[in-house]
């Protein structure tokens, strides 16, 4: 045996004790880790991952092996879910790298450990292929989540240990890498509320990205590190002598800090470095299942050192989406420094840590659950989005259960530059457009939807990339309000609108007074309003909005305009200001009726002489000329109703005497007020056209109008000042013969 062949096998040896070790380790972590280990799967899944890796080594030099055994122990230890995914762990580069096919793994592991195989492989595929878009990437990323939630898992400690040995591999790869890491997967691991996760892989992918900026402020920690830590233990020792008094289990310590974080705040919030490390905090975790525990810590914490008062947050009874329960306190301890404190409980903790595995672990033990229900459905209320909902399935249906249905109720889409936007289900390119810009939503005439012309209220679905194509010509439509769904697109589209009926309507009115003074004419406000109404607008800003628009030219209105105002003579009228003035405050119906029957002065009680103190029952609204009766009232006044009334004929028996025989006095006021009731079909118009026929009778004025619609019939009430009941029945007359008008009657309110 030569001296080589000798060192080789002896290195073979080392390897073989190497591999068992590790097998034995790992089989280790998932009986500490996990509540069911199906030993003779992750096993045969060892040894198959062993050999099809064969000897194939890592950049670092090391067996290539060693990485999903690395992956899988991650996944026992780091995220513990279940054994199906460890052993899917362990695969996870097989079908990728080796001459075994996605068949070979279903054949041997059965379906569910080959389809997670299947979706990290094509996670896998996304990022290898270098002409693939960055949106493209992301897309068949979160497509591929649709399937199990545990392979997006596997998928986060399959990155997290490339990261943590991301030193081997070239500049440019480890580059590339870092800004994947940043952009796609710790964004990820936040939604899935992996805390711990998602800070490493932002602190790993930090420093390959801008490793001046990652040493300055490594170093700048280390330097103060022992003094925070001998800070943090003369802050700590009271409060755990009093926890332990108190029969508490728990854990004192202070956070790590994580430098992205800290850079991010340099760089976001303008703080400087001194600021943020003058910041000490740190965490007291319980070891119960009582969550109110917690709240008693923080009085003991309160009774120690002062609490600075509104920097106090209660995440446990209001958690943050994605599920994250804490209290979160800042006190002021020794030497006047400020140091915030979180209190939560173990449970609380590995949901803040290992978000959606913690949530799966508990759910799973569910006899135990640290978690009351309760509290667990409002954290999984955002889970829901990405999960079908468990309910009450028994623990092994909760892995079947645990499909990724990210798109619930928002779907993901991409701009063409790879940017992710978060829109309700049903969103349309409207919504998109204004999502990104509300010029973009302004101008957008079409869209592509993955590289094909869509219209505008198509509707988008999870993954689409989505391109709006704008023109500078384009502006909203109106119908946009009917497809679009959310509400920035749906407020931008009618502030648009109203925006620019303002300033049709201030382009009319300049015109239209340009004009007037050009003729040497003056209409004052309440003159032109009266003749508006009398060539069918409602109001000035409806005459001037037809004029702003085009509908009106102005030649055409000033025809009209002055026909009327040379027949009235040309001047103003000072009747016309009175009647002008009372339409113009806009005073509801019941408000009117109300005040007009108080000022008439025009019933006496037959038979007698003495004043009455009376008024008009609002029911029927009696006008001059009305059969009218009388009924006392508790307090001694006379309600005046029609004859007709429903409600004195409605009248029980032993109230009759109450009833008092009136009539009308010649002293009638000038004016009364009366409501008619109209329906009939919806058409355009509808309304000026009854406005215009009421206006046609003479001595009538209208206090108010309130129309309806439903389908296309529509219910209006008009109400109008009259002299007597006469004008009234010739108002009805006038009314049947518009187009459309099915019955006219008197409002009885
Ligand atoms: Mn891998």
């Amino acid at each position: 045996m030569s001296v080589t062949e000798h060192i080789s096998e002896h290195a073979a040896a080392d390897q073989d004790a190497d591999i068992s070790r590790h097998r034995e380790e790992l089989l280790e972590a998932c009986r500490r880790n996990l509540r069911h280990v199906d030993a003779a799967m992750i096993g045969k899944a060892f040894d198959f991952c062993v050999q099809a890796h064969g000897k194939d080594l890592r950049a670092s030099g090391e067996a290539y092996y060693t990485h999903p055994i690395q992956v899988a122990k991650i996944v026992a230890t780091e995220l513990p879910l279940d054994d199906v995914s460890v052993a899917a762990a362990l695969l996870h580069d097989v079908v990728e790298d080796t001459e075994f096919s996605q068949n070979d793994i279903h054949q041997e592991f059965g379906e569910e450990v080959a389809n997670i195989v299947d979706g990290a492989t094509k996670i896998t595929d996304v990022f290898k292929s270098h002409e693939i878009t960055k949106a493209a990437s992301y897309r068949k990323l979160l497509i591929s989540l649709i399937n199990d939630v545990r392979v997006i898992l596997v998928k986060f400690a399959d990155r997290l240990h490339n990261m943590r040995t991301l030193q081997y591999l070239k500049p440019e790869k480890q580059k590339r890498l870092a800004r994947e890491t940043l952009t796609i997967y710790a964004p990820l691991a936040h939604r899935f509320g992996l805390g711990s996760i998602k800070w490493e892989l932002e602190d790993l992918a930090f420093k390959y990205t801008n490793r001046p900026a990652y040493d300055e402020i490594k170093n700048s920690l280390n330097i103060k590190r022992q003094e925070r830590e001998k800070y943090i233990r003369s802050f700590s020792e009271p409060i755990e002598a009093q926890l332990r008094e108190a029969g508490f289990k728990f854990e004192v310590g202070g956070r790590a800090k994580h430098i992205f974080s800290i850079y991010n705040k340099l760089v976001n919030r303008g703080k400087t470095i001194e600021e943020i490390y003058d910041l000490f905090a740190v965490r007291i975790i319980l070891d119960t299942p009582k969550p109110n525990d917690c709240f008693t810590v923080y009085g003991i914490v309160s009774d120690i050192y002062t609490p600075v008062p509104e920097r106090f947050k209660n995440y446990i009874s209001v958690p943050k989406k994605n599920g994250y329960q804490s209290l979160h306190t800042t006190v002021i301890g020794p030497q006047g420094r400020k140091v915030e404190v979180q209190i939560r409980t173990r449970a609380m903790h590995e949901v803040a840590e290992k978000g959606v595995a913690a949530h799966f672990r508990y759910k799973e033990i569910s006899g135990n659950s640290y978690i009351e229900d309760a509290e667990l459905e409002e954290w999984v209320h955002w889970v829901r989005d990405v999960f079908d909902s468990a309910g009450d399935e028994a623990p092994e249906q909760v892995v079947e259960s645990f499909k990724l249905n990210l798109y619930q109720n928002e779907i993901y889409l991409f701009t063409p530059k790879g940017e992710l936007r978060i829109l309700p289900q049903q969103a349309t390119p409207v919504d998109f457009a204004y999502a990104i810009h509300t010029k973009v939503g302004h101008h957008c005439i079409g869209a592509k939807v993955n590289q094909k012309i869509v219209p505008l209220d198509y509707e988008l679905h999870s993954g689409d990339q989505v391109e709006i194509i704008t023109s500078k010509n384009q502006r909203p439509n109106k119908d946009w309000e009917k497809f679009a769904i959310t509400h920035k697109a749906k407020s931008n589209i009618r502030k648009f609108f109203k925006e620019e009926r303002r300033t049709q309507i201030a382009d009319a009115r300049e015109l239209w007074a340009r004009r007037m003074r050009k003729l040497k004419v003056h209409i004052n406000d309440d003159e032109l309003e009266k003749i508006v109404r009398q060539i069918r607008y409602m109001n000035k800003a409806e005459f001037f909005f037809a004029l702003g628009t085009g509908k009106l030219t102005l030649e055409a209105a000033e025809a009209a305009v002055m026909e009327r105002w040379n027949k009235a003579g040309g001047a103003r009228r000072p009747e016309a200001q009175q009647d002008d003035a009372a339409q113009q405050d806009a005073i509801t119906f019941d408000k009117f009726k109300h005040t007009a029957r108080t000022e008439a002065d025009g019933v006496y009680i037959v038979g007698s002489d003495a004043p009455l103190k009376y008024s008009y029952a609002r029911c029927c609204n009696p006008v001059p000329g009305d059969d009218i009766t009388g009924v006392v009232t508790v307090g001694g006044g006379v309600k005046i109703h029609r004859t007709t009334c429903k409600n004195i004929a409605s009248m029980q028996e032993s109230l009759k005497p109450r009833l008092v025989d009136v009539r009308w006095s010649s002293r009638q006021a000038k004016s009364f007020m009366a409501a008619i009731k109209v329906t009939g079909e919806d058409r355009p118009a509808m309304l000026n056209d009854l406005t215009s026929a009421i206006l046609s009778c003479d001595h009538t004025n209208i206090r108010s109008v309130n129309i309806d619609s439903y389908d296309s019939l529509f219910e209006g009430v008009i109400t109008v000042h009259v002299m007597d009941v006469n004008r009234v029945e010739e108002i009805f007359e006038v009314l049947r013969t518009v187009k459309g008008v099915k019955t006219v009657s008197r409002f009885e309110g």
